[in-house]
């Protein structure tokens, strides 16, 4: 993975104005006008996450608010020590952590480093100033909270309804969704953690992907290849998921790179379906760069 300079510089070579910056590559806060953006940006810190790094592990008092700029975090729902079970992803679409700082009641999420990558985040006074100086950050924490509760109420119907392979392919997607290329990294047993389920229920499903020659699949290392069978291959939560996020995605945006940036990145997930007669090219072709 190339090192943080190496990113930035990236970016920069990838912006018309010369010069962007994490609070942009995160399309929430690319939402909002350059001015309250700024405003924003002055209450958060930036940072680099690993995979399989805890967020919010402790309690309340150290929660925090996270804005992916590159970076995937999973929201983990946690029963007993062992039980648990993946209830959400974020990318740069939205923001992670505002759920435990808003109700007052603890953590009752862990959030988990699914992919490495940039973040912003900000403690909680940061966050509730940040509320208090800029209304427009609220309006778009309430589409994503919209977007998370309808997500958790699909996931726990996902766990206790679906089959193993449909959810497998259904978090490939998650993933994908999230990933500006069709390359992501996700072993077989976070995977198998993420879903709740046993390891070699996830190699079967992967392996059962792999030799349709939908997907590659080694060491933890997926290309994608066919999108449109993984979307076949899915449970229908995968549309129901992108349904959930439509409102968030199409919130009202300035005129400025980090909407474009935010646009692109994020154009995969809101892509509506073909119908049957239409254009069907590949979309992995269509989204290649
Ligand atoms: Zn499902």
């Amino acid at each position: 993975m190339p090192g943080h300079d190496e990113c930035r510089v990236a970016r920069q070579a990838a912006s018309e104005e010369g010069v962007v910056t994490a609070s942009q590559e995160n399309a929430l806060l690319g939402r909002l006008p350059r001015i309250e953006r700024e405003r924003v940006e002055h209450y958060c810190t930036p940072v680099q996450l690993a995979a399989g790094d805890a967020l919010n592990s402790d309690s309340n008092d150290t929660a925090s608010v996270w804005f992916p700029a590159g970076a995937l975090i999973a929201e983990i729902a946690e029963g007993g020590t062992r039980d648990a079970l993946a209830v959400g992803l974020v990318g740069n679409e939205g923001m992670v952590g505002a759920a435990a700082i808003l109700d007052g009641g603890g953590v009752s999420r862990r959030l988990l480093v699914q992919g490495s990558g940039a973040a912003l985040t900000m403690d909680a006074e940061g966050f509730r100033r940040a509320l208090h100086d800029v209304p427009r950050l609220e309006r778009l924490l309430r589409l994503q909270l919209h977007a998370s509760l309808a997500t958790y109420a699909q996931t726990a119907m996902c766990a206790a309804f679906h089959q193993v392979p449909m959810r497998v392919a259904y978090w490939l997607l998650e993933t994908h969704d999230r990933t500006p290329g069709d390359r992501f990294y996700l072993t077989h047993d976070l995977l198998s953690q993420l879903l709740g389920v046993r390891r070699s229920g996830v190699s079967a499903a992967a392996g059962a992907l792999q030799q349709q020659g939908w997907i590659t699949y080694t060491r933890g290392r997926v290309l994608v290849l066919d999108r449109k069978a993984l979307e076949r291959a899915s449970c229908t939560c995968h549309e129901a998921a992108r349904a959930a996020l439509a409102p968030l995605l199409e919130a009202e945006a300035g005129h400025h790179i980090g909407d474009e940036i935010g646009a692109r990145r994020l154009a995969r997930a809101i892509e509506p379906k073909p119908q049957p007669g239409g254009d069907e090219a590949p979309k992995v072709a269509a989204h290649r760069r």
